[in-house]
């Protein structure tokens, strides 16, 4: 066995998940021509994968840790589940995937009640888990560009802020032919997400209303005209995502059995490609049993969770209209990848029980509290990965979590993407819409010791000698 770029090539094709048609990969399609549904990939070949024993992929994936092949190091570690007909010239890596699991710190972990990490996905490289999928969506794009020498081509996609900072960082990586613009709500994203494609050189446009009237808008956009859309309608991205569930079964000695995994759920392209993931480890012998995979959906925006709330053969698919949610990047009220999650949860508790796959639903003061909780503790968690730590005290209240199991929080964006949101709760400035009431017990800000006055017309030294004297009174410091 050896870590040069695999010889396996596979053959993806689409398949509908409304009336189950297959369409061949090699086109870019989002919808079903036929019934709208939307696609999940599949490797025709995948069966052929299984010459091989779980002991001799986990074999692989592990030495694969240790390649220098650049474009064996991110997402395509686990190249043949990926998109495995991709040559090595199209595999784009900016440093994606491979994000850290940090335990929670002790303190944090007692107050909590149970064992528990963080996977820091804010540490890619835009800082949340888009890149994951737009490094598999933008290595696809690659790969068409050379293999139909397209000359130019206009990537686009609505965003809640991070998908626009993924789509637009990777598009300006590649460079030509690809050229990227993103729509985003108008006032609807964090002014350091709205810097991120700015930065990368997009065209930013933006429209009145929230994330799920621009997806409306790039829908028609992407049926009409010749341009590659890169919301997670585009099922690409969707695989590179599935480098979540990997990673996560690799880090823990491809022992999952007893881990609860805890994941916010917007548009549910993520929580689908943590599920496809693990069914696909499963089916290949690389793990032998399912984690527990547990969605977090805020009051404010919880299709999802009023879906599978409902006793199941009382469940009606029903989109919300969403209230301001401090978990912007997950307030979407009618999520494109709905049926992909009915389809894959079906198939998760029919292998490992209805307790495999929930959804809980906490509020926003939860929310907040559980991220400033969490990085007063050392953590990086965005208000996401506060959702999912709330998620996990919610389910502990609610007796869903038992002895003995560990809980994997997916932190999904950096704590500082969201800072406007601490910043409100600091300052006790939340709208009242949001709901939040901060505890004032964890306001922090910056203290000014000396007026700018103190700077003025005095020599260094003698400026250091009174603001030495400031800090020592405002800290009560004794001599040594
Ligand atoms: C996109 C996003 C989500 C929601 O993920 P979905 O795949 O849309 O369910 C959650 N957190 C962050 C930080 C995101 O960027
Ligand atoms: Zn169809």
């Amino acid at each position: 066995m050896s870590v040069d770029f695999p010889s396996y090539r596979g053959q993806m094709e689409y398949r509908c998940l409304g009336c189950g048609r297959r369409y061949p990969g090699d086109s870019l399609l989002y919808t079903c021509p036929d019934c709208g549904g939307v696609f999940l990939l599949q490797d025709v070949r995948f069966d052929s994968l299984k010459e091989h024993d779980g002991a001799w992929w986990r074999d692989l994936f592990d030495k694969r840790l240790m390649s220098r092949t650049t474009a064996l190091r991110g997402v395509f570690t686990y190249y043949e589940l990926m998109a495995p007909m991709l040559e090595e010239e199209d595999i784009v890596y900016l440093g994606e995937a491979h994000t850290p699991v940090v335990a929670a710190s002790g303190a944090l972990q007692d107050k909590v009640g149970c064992a528990f990490a963080f996977k820091n996905d804010g540490q890619n490289p835009s800082a949340s888990f888009k890149d994951r999928g737009m490094a598999c969506a933008f290595s696809y794009l690659k790969w068409l560009c050379r293999t139909r020498q397209w000359d130019e081509i206009l990537t686009v996609c609505a965003s809640t802020g991070d998908t626009s900072a993924a789509a637009a960082l990777y598009a300006a990586y590649v460079g030509k032919p690809l050229k990227s613009v993103v729509l985003l709500p108008h006032g609807k994203v964090t002014p350091q997400q709205l810097a991120q494609p700015l930065g990368s050189g997009a065209t930013v446009l933006e429209l009145p209303g929230v994330f799920d009237d621009c997806m409306k808008v790039v829908e028609i956009l992407a049926e009409k005209y010749r341009v590659a859309l890169l919301n997670s309608k585009n099922s690409w991205r969707i695989l590179g995502q599935e480098s979540f569930a990997y990673e996560t079964a690799q880090w823990f000695g491809w022992d999952v059995a007893n881990l609860c995994l805890f994941v916010p759920v917007g548009n549910s392209g993520n929580i689908t490609a943590i599920m496809s993931g693990f069914l696909k480890m499963k089916e290949l012998g690389i793990i032998t049993a399912l984690p527990r995979i547990f969605g977090v959906q805020s009051e404010h925006a919880d299709p999802v969770y009023r879906y599978y709330s409902a006793p199941r053969d009382k469940r009606v698919w029903e989109p919300v209209t969403v209230r301001p949610s401090v978990a912007q990047a997950a307030m979407i009220g009618n999520p494109v990848s709905f049926p992909r999650v009915r389809e894959l949860a079906e198939r998760f508790v029919s292998e490992a029980g209805e307790r495999s796959f929930q959804i809980v639903q906490v509020t926003e003061q939860q929310i907040m509290d559980a991220m400033i909780q969490a990085n007063r503790h050392g953590h990086i968690v965005c208000t996401q990965g506060g959702e999912s730590l709330a998620g996990l005290l919610n389910a502990r209240a609610l007796g869903l979590i038992g002895e003995g199991e560990y809980a994997v929080l997916d932190s999904t964006a950096h704590q500082i993407k969201f800072s406007g949101f601490q910043n409100m709760y600091f300052s006790n400035t939340f709208p009242p819409e949001y709901e939040v009431t901060p505890d004032m017990n964890l306001a922090n800000r910056p203290e000014l010791l000396l007026p700018a006055s103190a700077r003025e017309g005095v020599s260094v030294a003698e400026f250091a000698r009174k603001g030495a004297q400031a800090v020592v009174e405002r800290l009560n410091l004794s001599s040594k």
